[in-house]
């Protein structure tokens, strides 16, 4: 008989057989098409962030994780994963954001603290200051991560540093940079790889409020496979039981996302598919109140 782990990997081989989540085709055709020696540059700053999005791009599976950042795309400099380190670092840093490098994409985890300029500082400089620079000269940005499309959990209610979004940043600043959003608490890495080939060997993917439809053009609720229990009113009342989580306070049916149809840590599983209500990670809303209920028991 299958254990229940074992049916998890069946279906999501399944899944992966009848290309449910898998590569969007504009992606895939472009993966195929891919120039190792034009493929796109990109340098990786983190603001106020945990690195979870950091790590989470690290599981990345179809293609992995290190295929990306050799073959697919060349990463310039990420604080964790570049061999480099101190003063060779920081040159690096400047040869890209001066320009002198060539063209790049900036991608950014973390919110950026506003109100405390020195809260977030890469060897002498504010982050702010790079930002600022490589407006000049990045052929475009990649918020990655809710802190950065949103501000995350740094700009919950109370939060003494003025985080704010990459968005909010440049928009205080009247710059108006080529700005792509992808949310998540952390984020999934095939929203964030995906986007990136698509960025530079398609073109701008379409987007709602700077976010990829490919990705986040539906609720979580109205992909959930609970959706029917839900309109039949059929609610779990504690976690683990069977039935829609809206009554434990799922968020799906305010949150944007493919998290029913695409699934998580190499399909292994989702937090709905856990018996675990969405938490709205990839929602503008998400903890942004002090009593925001992650969940309610
Ligand atoms: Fe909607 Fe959540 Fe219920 Fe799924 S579990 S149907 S996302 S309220």
């Amino acid at each position: 008989m299958l254990d229940r782990r074992n049916f998890l990997k069946m279906a999501a081989t399944l899944s992966a057989t009848f290309s449910l989540p898998s590569l969007p085709e504009p992606v895939a055709a472009a993966l195929k098409r891919l120039d190792p020696a034009t493929v796109p540059k990109l340098i990786y700053l983190q603001g106020q962030s945990c690195t979870g999005c950091s790590i989470s791009l690290l599981q990345a599976e179809s293609p992995s994780a290190v295929t990306m950042i050799t073959a697919y795309s060349k990463l310039g400099f990420h604080a964790d994963l570049s061999a480099t380190s101190g003063s060779q670092a920081l040159d690096l840093i400047e040869r890209y954001i001066s320009g002198d490098a060539g063209e790049y994409f900036l991608a950014v985890e973390g919110s950026i603290p506003w109100d405390m300029d020195k809260a977030c500082i890469i060897g002498e400089k504010p982050l702010a200051q790079y930002l600022v620079e490589a407006n000049k000269t990045m052929s475009g940005a990649v918020a990655i991560g809710t802190c950065a499309t949103h501000g995350g959990i740094p700009a919950a209610e109370g939060n003494l540093t003025g985080a704010i979004s990459l968005g909010e940043f440049y928009q205080r600043k009247n710059f108006h940079p080529l700005l792509v959003q992808i949310p998540g608490c952390s984020v999934h890495p095939d929203w964030v790889w995906h986007t990136i080939i698509h960025l530079v060997k398609v073109g701008l993917p379409e987007l709602t409020n700077g976010q990829p439809d490919l990705f986040f053009k539906n609720k979580v609720h109205a992909l959930c496979p609970r959706y029917h229990d839900f309109q039949q009113e059929i609610f779990a009342k504690k976690i683990g039981e069977p039935g829609c989580l809206f009554k434990l306070g799922c968020l799906g049916p305010d949150t944007f996302a493919d998290c029913p149809t695409r699934w998580w840590n190499g399909g292994q599983t989702w937090c709905i598919g856990a018996n675990a209500p969405c938490i709205g990670c990839s929602s503008p809303n998400f903890v942004r109140k002090k009593d925001f209920p992650i969940y309610r028991l």
